[in-house]
């Protein structure tokens, strides 16, 4: 029998980023015992790395502000693929979360008259993101750990002890979500006919410390994933290396469904020299104060890259373009704040097209745009990147950027209201792990409010869940834990050489390698057919070696090991993201294909779902994938767009109700 501590939550919480350290402080406050659980150290989360800022329609820097326009903005940024109901929720409940911020010690960026600054980023239509410099997301996370502080010390006048009803598990590695068999299969696997909202019950998590290599059980009927995204199967990307997907995988393994894999965003602007920090970003609010792009020949190109769609929004000429600065009423945008997916195609036309700079990229200017002393003050860590890591001044040079893999809008299929994963009950996910909010393309500044909305909500639901089972509690079974310590184990057990072919063990960091290289080259931002067909061939390929991934040594702190579990999870995602991507025959948001260019109305009302196909073999596929009928959008949130906008969207089936 495994050797593994135990402890008994109601309430257990996968990460503790913005999303999770929101859904904890929420299912404490409704009551529950929670705990938290986290690959890094406790306020290490991809969260800090936040720069640009929250989206809120709070309205304090231009009255004609409200949720209406925000969410109108969420819907056109993803191009009409977004989860309506999530997309409204979110627009609606922003400002009261980041006001909740700073009622719990936040201090946000102030305007003259004393309020909460916002400032401008691509797609949304008034300055609308409230930031702290470009550090938003450390004081975010720094806020919500104080509060996690103060509840821990009411606990303790009220118990005797800071720990009683919340607690940190940090640096340790949940590599399973557990279910109830009968719904879920004895090893904690794939819930084989799990019925929506149905047949498997969560029971609890399994995982490892990471400096001493322990198993630990978690039992407790909710768990909430929280775990962010998947950068880490790119080569160039703005993620951190907590970044492996493994909140899709866990999900996935514990029957739930995936969708809108193939969407995944290359931010427009990441450094692209030197070599060792290419893909880390630039934040949006660079363009959002001023800067500009160009190209090798001096010219500002996005001019020449606004779509049909946009081109009632946007400014045909740098004069008008310059005015918006400073008189927005009178003055279209900057076709640099463009959404996301447009500009990084542009960049990537002209790069391609032989107009970019010396490395690789386009050039990025704040430096004749503002004085020195003001871009100091407005991006002092863009300043001291740039400073630091390539040696560039910004206040007197331009950077130089490129477009890097950057956040997935796929995820977890969820319940819009609830945050409750659908196939498994019990199961929650919020933040990036979850699908369906951002559609096909997320607007800058709309995760952070994402996190904080649906982090509540998933809190909320897993405790009001809880509180419904009374006694009735799912339990865990020895051969379950026993199952994932063999899983967990298997990279020690790696035999020196296959007799019959003569193999060796593959080392996990060039698998690794391997995997980033073909998403990068096969099914990055142009993709094309036959190009990820290779990639699901060179991917069935990568998962036999994957089995073969074998680490040497003790369990104590062993990072080859870990990253040895991580491919699991990676080779997972990636094939969901390259079947979605080599499905959808359309280009939309986060989905460019050279042989699809155009956006098709009729793949709006499809969404993608990925499920665990239930195939033990490695070398055939390991995901299988259905198509679902989207939403239709209820009509009075329809009624906020122009007639005109809606027939660039909507199915004819729609415009014919
Ligand atoms: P995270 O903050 O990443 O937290 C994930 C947590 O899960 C971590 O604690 C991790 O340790 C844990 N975890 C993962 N796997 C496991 C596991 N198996 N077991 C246990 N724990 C696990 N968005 C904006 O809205 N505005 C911005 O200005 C902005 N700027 C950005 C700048 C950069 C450089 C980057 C990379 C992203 C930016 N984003 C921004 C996006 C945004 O930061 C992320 O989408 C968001 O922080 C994700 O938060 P999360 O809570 O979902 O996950």
């Amino acid at each position: 029998m495994t050797e593994a501590e135990r402890h008994t939550y109601d309430v257990v919480v996968v990460g503790a980023g913005g999303a999770g350290l929101r859904a904890a402080i929420e299912a404490r406050a409704q009551g529950m015992r929670t705990a938290v659980i986290c690959k890094s150290l406790f306020g290490k989360a991809h969260t800090v790395m936040a720069e640009g800022g929250i989206a809120a329609s709070m309205g304090n820097v231009n009255a004609g502000d409200n949720w209406k326009v925000h969410f109108r903005d969420t819907m056109r940024g993803g191009k009409f693929l977004n989860n309506w109901r999530m997309a409204e929720l979110h627009a609606q409940e922003a400002p009261d979360r980041v006001w909740e911020l700073e009622t719990w010690g936040a201090l946000f960026d102030r305007t003259k008259e004393g309020r909460i600054s916002q400032r401008n980023f691509g797609g949304h239509e008034y300055p609308r993101l409230a930031h702290v410099g470009d550090r938003t997301g450390l004081e975010l996370i720094r806020t919500l750990q104080q509060k996690i502080v103060s509840l821990q010390q009411e606990d303790e006048r009220e118990f005797g002890d800071f720990e009683a009803r919340l607690k940190v598990f940090q640096e340790c590695t949940v590599t399973r979500v557990l279910t109830e068999p009968g719904g879920g299969s004895p090893e904690g696997g794939p819930a084989a006919g799990a019925s929506p909202g149905g047949g498997a019950r969560v029971s609890g998590v399994f995982g490892y410390a990471r400096e001493s290599g322990r198993f630990f059980v978690v039992e407790a009927p909710a768990v909430v994933l929280a775990t962010g995204g998947i950068g880490k199967s790119f080569k160039v990307t703005s993620n951190s290396w907590e970044y492996t997907g493994d909140g899709h995988a866990l999900a996935l393994l514990a029957g739930a469904s995936l969708i809108n894999m193939e969407f995944v965003q290359f931010h427009p602007t990441g450094m692209v020299w030197p070599p060792s920090v290419k893909g880390i970003l630039v934040t949006e609010s660079v363009r959002g104060d001023g800067g500009v792009l160009r190209n090798s020949e001096n010219k500002r190109f996005m001019f020449d890259y606004v779509p049909d769609v946009f081109k009632n929004q946007y400014a045909q000429s740098e004069e008008e373009a310059d005015g918006w600065y400073t008189d927005p009423e009178k003055h279209r945008r900057p076709p640099e704040l463009l959404p996301r997916d447009e500009v990084a195609r542009a960049i990537n036309s002209e790069v391609k097209a032989g107009r970019g700079s010396p490395h690789g990229g386009v050039f990025l200017d704040v430096s004749t745009r503002m004085p020195a002393e003001e871009i100091k003050r407005r991006l002092p860590s863009m300043h001291h990147q740039f400073k630091e890591l390539a040696d560039v001044d910004i206040t007197a040079e331009p950077m130089e950027v490129g477009p890097t893999c950057h956040y997935v809008m796929g995820g977890v299929d969820v319940e819009p209201d609830t945050a409750a994963a659908r196939g498994v009950t019990g199961l929650y996910a919020a933040g990036e792990v979850a699908g369906g909010m951002h559609g096909s393309n997320r607007l800058g500044g709309n995760s952070l409010s994402d996190l904080l909305v649906f982090g509540r909500r998933a809190g909320l639901h897993a405790a009001t869940y809880v509180t419904s089972l009374a006694d009735a509690r799912p339990s865990i079974l020895p051969q379950q834990v026993d199952a994932a310590a063999a899983e967990a184990l298997s990279p020690f057990h790696v035999p020196e050489a296959d007799g019959a072919a003569g193999t060796l063990p593959e080392n996990p960091y060039s698998v690794h390698q391997r995997l980033q290289q073909t998403m990068n080259d096969l099914v990055g931002i142009i993709r094309r057919a036959e190009e990820m067909g290779e990639a699901l061939e060179r991917l069935a390929k990568l998962r036999q070696e994957a089995v073969r991934a074998g680490v040497e040594g003790h369990r104590q702190f062993n990072p080859g090991w870990h990253l040895a579990l991580d491919l699991r999870n990676m080779l997972l995602v990636s094939e969901c993201v390259a079947r979605a991507a080599l499905e959808r025959s359309e280009s939309r948001g986060g989905h460019t294909r050279d042989d699809y260019p155009e956006m098709d109305r009729r793949w709006r009302r499809v969404n993608l779902v990925c499920d665990l196909a239930g195939t033990a073999d490695a070398a055939s596929g390991q995901i299988s994938l259905t198509r679902r009928e989207n939403p239709p959008i209820r009509p009075d949130l329809l009624a906020l767009f122009e007639q005109g906008e809606l027939l660039k969207y909507l199915t004819d089936e729609e415009l014919a109700q």
